[in-house]
């Protein structure tokens, strides 16, 4: 197993931009980029620029016509075909579109194949981790799935068994999707409810197709869930499903739109458990799968406060030097946010909550707690179909 991580990174990312009203704001990107710097972190990483993904690495999962759509937008943004999801409020046309979306898509491939080749333990790409897109139409913010790629290529290389745990605030609709009838990915999800948010799917039901039974499971948390909750949530599904299904390589993504300061979504979650959800990915990975680790962002759209911290945070702990919660943030990353943005950047790498705390499942739970319902919802819809207790 080789040692250092590498962190996927080529500063044309940024040029995924839907524009000055919308709320994915690539500057959450670059400022991410710059606090991983201020930090020092990236003479711990090897800093790598894979190849934007070509037009046979996008049909692993992407319908050709789809393609030749996102290409026509990205020539002529007012040639964009609303019937393929672009051109729309969520995800309007912009020149270049289909060049920058393959950038981003390119990195998540070649983070897969970094891991898979053993040319390093741990992969990030928080640019990454684009999960609404679909085999056939861009969504919710999302052009290419990159996760979707990721583990399609990992596949095409010989893989047998793929976890992908999804974090962010909404549902992984499209990489379940993408994999609904295949048993060698297992995803699994935890978001905010559909009856309350985008994408209004994740229903604990979706379990996936027949003969891939139990392999898509879902947590769909009540709006408000809070750290306890959530943290409470996570250990009492993720860990139990990758100790069975032994992945080779285990995918996650980071969407950091669970924190309370996240003006699209309504979970309550710090900065600080965000982080220990990363901590226990990272230990996840070398336990079941031998460290075979590829990290991607996600959502996130308190740009200045929450995502670039968060992040941080990530390629720290991939990188094998976690930044302490109550670290300082160097004065020169505040300056830049500054002139970048006119706002204040926060001070510390920490919420307050740290260190956070929560209950374990085995300490049994409160039929009455609407946590505890979500929890148990997806155990009984999903654990006895991979031969686990519910
Ligand atoms: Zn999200």
């Amino acid at each position: 197993m080789s040692g250092r991580a590498q962190l996927m990174w080529d500063e044309a990312v940024t040029g995924y931009d839907f524009g000055p009203d919308h709320p994915m704001d690539p500057v959450r990107l670059a400022l991410t980029r710059r606090l991983v710097d201020a930090f020092g972190l990236d003479r711990e990483v090897d800093v790598v620029a894979a190849k934007p993904a070509g037009d046979s690495t996008l049909r692993l999962v992407h319908r050709e016509d789809y393609v030749e759509a996102v290409k026509a937008a990205s020539v002529d943004p007012r040639a964009a075909d609303a019937a393929y999801g672009l051109g729309t409020m969520d995800d309007p046309a912009f020149a270049g579109m289909h060049e920058v979306s393959a950038l981003i898509a390119g990195q998540s491939v070649g983070a897969a194949e970094a891991v898979w080749r053993g040319d390093a333990l741990h992969a990030v790409n928080f640019a990454g981790g684009l999960h609404h897109a679909m085999p056939g139409g861009a969504s919710g913010f999302c052009i290419y799935n990159d996760a979707s790629l990721a583990i399609a290529r990992l596949l095409e290389l010989g893989a047998e068994r793929v976890a992908y745990v999804d974090v962010d605030v909404h549902h992984g609709d499209g990489v379940q999707a993408a994999f609904w009838e295949d048993p060698r990915v297992l995803t699994v999800s935890l978001h905010e409810h559909p009856r309350t948010l985008f994408p209004q799917t994740g229903w604990p039901e979706e379990t996936g197709a027949a003969g891939a039974e139990g392999s898509a499971v879902n947590v769909a948390l009540p709006a408000g869930t809070g750290d306890a909750g959530w943290l409470r949530a996570f250990h009492s599904v993720v860990p139990e499903l990758i100790a069975d299904f032994r992945p080779q390589v285990l995918v996650t993504q980071h969407g950091a739109d669970t924190h309370f300061e996240d003006p699209l979504a309504h979970l309550a979650v710090s900065l600080d458990a965000q982080r220990a959800v990363q901590v226990a990915c990272h230990e996840l990975a070398h336990e079941y799968a031998e460290g075979r680790w590829v990290a991607l962002g996600g959502g996130g759209y308190a740009v200045v406060d929450v995502v670039p911290r968060s992040w941080t945070h990530l390629v720290a702990i991939a990188a094998g030097r976690e930044v302490a919660p109550s670290s300082v943030i160097p004065e020169s990353w505040r300056q830049e946010v500054f002139a970048r943005t006119r706002q204040l950047g926060p001070v510390r790498m920490t919420d307050g909550r740290w260190p956070v705390s929560f209950v374990g499942w085995d300490a049994g739970y409160d039929p009455a707690d609407r946590l505890d319902q979500a929890v148990l919802a997806a155990r009984r819809a999903a654990f006895p179909l991979r031969g686990l207790l519910a």
